[in-house]
């Protein structure tokens, strides 16, 4: 296998960042790119926001374009996605039946979209290009949308779609919104905002069935609607690892390195499952698809080290901002902030900060979510009065 490529599946964000790393790092031998997508490898948040509200195009969404690729030697495979793996053979298979033979191997599948179990013409999902180029068409002013789902797809649609002069009803089936991601307090402001801006948020409530002029609530509501974007959630691509013998859970599995379960296959993204904090988790967001799908190279590559990166998203509504870092943890510290919005700390059991998360106007919490970033990483231990007083700044409490 000394001479045989390296070979990256999925060509997505976390796969294409590792394609474009390895280069960087030296690699000099073959590198083949394998995508499903016809697409060269794009960020995925412009998606809901910008391509949606027609600011942003895919050109630049793209991690690099054609020429740089092809510059670089990176051969990109798109639309013939793998198929079939055999681990002990260090090879798999593509769609159109060629068997590919690999030194080293990236699962970087990420992940597809929850589907409703009936398919209609207007009831749109949203995580590819193409998906949102469709969605971009069908929203108009006056158009009576039903957004499913009050998680972070759902959320942007609905206030991008608001930006657009559509009519919006927001259903979320659990108390609250982005529930199992976001702190109460900043669910209820997402909550008031969207609500501000005409939002019709309903929690708690169950879908009965869509018909072509309404969508039907198991209480018996009918709400007339025109569109149905449904963002229900995601599942991970785990199937070509799985049907391999690979170990899977609740994603592909690895260990501190990346490793999956077969020697030489590394994972990273979205589909990858990792020990955070001591528990197996996936973590769909950006940060972690640039994280690690740049760690796995550098591990494709020998160096053997550790992934301990600290975990963190973003997300943007209307003209309000939301960042996190770090990890939730029972201790919670609130500051005001004068903008308006609120900055969370949460602490360990000796007062040092694990994670922080913030809601303000524009871009502004993204300064104070860096200082929190540094003081994750200075493990000092806080005062709590300290971190709630908004008049003291974050810089102050990093000299200690
Ligand atoms: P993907 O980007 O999904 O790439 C995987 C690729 O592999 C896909 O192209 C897939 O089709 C392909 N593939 C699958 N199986 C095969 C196969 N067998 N052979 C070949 N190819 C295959 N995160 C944030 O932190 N902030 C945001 O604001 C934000 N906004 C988002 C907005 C939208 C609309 C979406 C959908 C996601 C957003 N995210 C955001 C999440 C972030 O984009 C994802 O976490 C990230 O894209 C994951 O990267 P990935 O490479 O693991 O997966
Ligand atoms: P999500 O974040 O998992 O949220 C889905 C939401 O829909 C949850 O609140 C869920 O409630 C709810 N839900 C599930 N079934 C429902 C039903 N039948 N009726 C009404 N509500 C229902 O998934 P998503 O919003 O679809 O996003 C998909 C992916 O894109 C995720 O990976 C996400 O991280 C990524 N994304 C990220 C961002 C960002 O970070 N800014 C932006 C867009 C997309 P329960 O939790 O109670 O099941």
């Amino acid at each position: 296998m000394m001479n045989a490529p390296l070979i990256i599946v999925g060509a997505g964000h976390a796969g294409g960042r590792a394609a474009l790393t390895l280069r960087e790092e030296g690699y000099a031998g073959r590198l083949i790119l394998i995508g499903d997508e016809l697409h060269l490898p794009y960020e995925r948040p412009p998606l809901s926001k910008g391509v949606l509200q027609g600011t942003a195009e895919l050109a630049g969404c793209t991690l690099c374009d054609s020429e740089r690729l092809a510059e670089l030697g990176i051969e990109h495979i798109a639309g013939n996605p793998a198929t079939h793996l055999q681990p002990q053979q260090h090879r798999l298979q593509l769609a159109d039946g060629q068997w590919l033979a690999y030194a080293g191997l990236l699962l970087a599948t990420g992940g597809r979209v929850r589907r409703l179990p009936q398919e209609q013409a207007h009831v749109l999902y949203l995580r590819t290009h193409d998906e949102a180029l469709a969605l971009r068409s069908a929203l108009k002013a006056g158009t009576r949308l039903v957004v499913v789902g009050g998680g972070f797809i759902g959320l942007e649609v609905a206030a991008t779609a608001r930006g657009l002069g559509c009519e919006v009803i927001l259903l979320e089936a659990g108390p609250r919104l982005a529930g199992r991601v976001l702190p109460p307090v900043i669910s209820e402001a997402l909550l008031a905002l969207h609500r501000q801006y005409g939002v019709d948020v309903r929690l708690n409530v169950a879908l009965e069935s869509i018909q072509t002029d309404a969508v039907w609530l198991v209480d018996g509501q009918r709400l007339p609607c025109d569109l149905v974007v449904v963002g229900i959630g995601m599942q991970p691509n785990t199937e070509l690892a799985a049907a391999a013998g690979l170990e899977v859970g609740q994603g592909i599995r690895v260990d501190s390195h990346l490793r999956t379960s077969a020697p030489g296959i590394y994972a990273a993204g979205d589909v990858c499952e990792f020990r955070l904090g001591g528990e197996y988790q996936r973590q769909e967001t950006w940060r972690n698809a640039e994280a690690q799908g740049r760690h796995a190279a550098l591990n494709l590559l020998g160096r053997d080290v550790p992934f301990e990166a600290l975990p963190g998203f973003w997300s943007d509504q209307y003209d309000w901002g939301l960042q996190a870092v770090g990890v939730i943890t029972p201790l919670t510290v609130s500051r005001p902030l004068a903008s308006g919005g609120v900055l969370l700390f949460y602490l360990d059991a000796d007062q040092r900060l694990q994670g922080a998360c913030g809601w303000a106007p524009g871009n502004s919490v993204a300064k104070d979510i860096k200082l929190c970033e540094r003081l994750i990483s200075a493990h000092l231990s806080l005062a709590r009065a300290s971190l709630a007083d908004p008049e003291l700044s974050l810089k102050h409490l990093l000299r200690g």
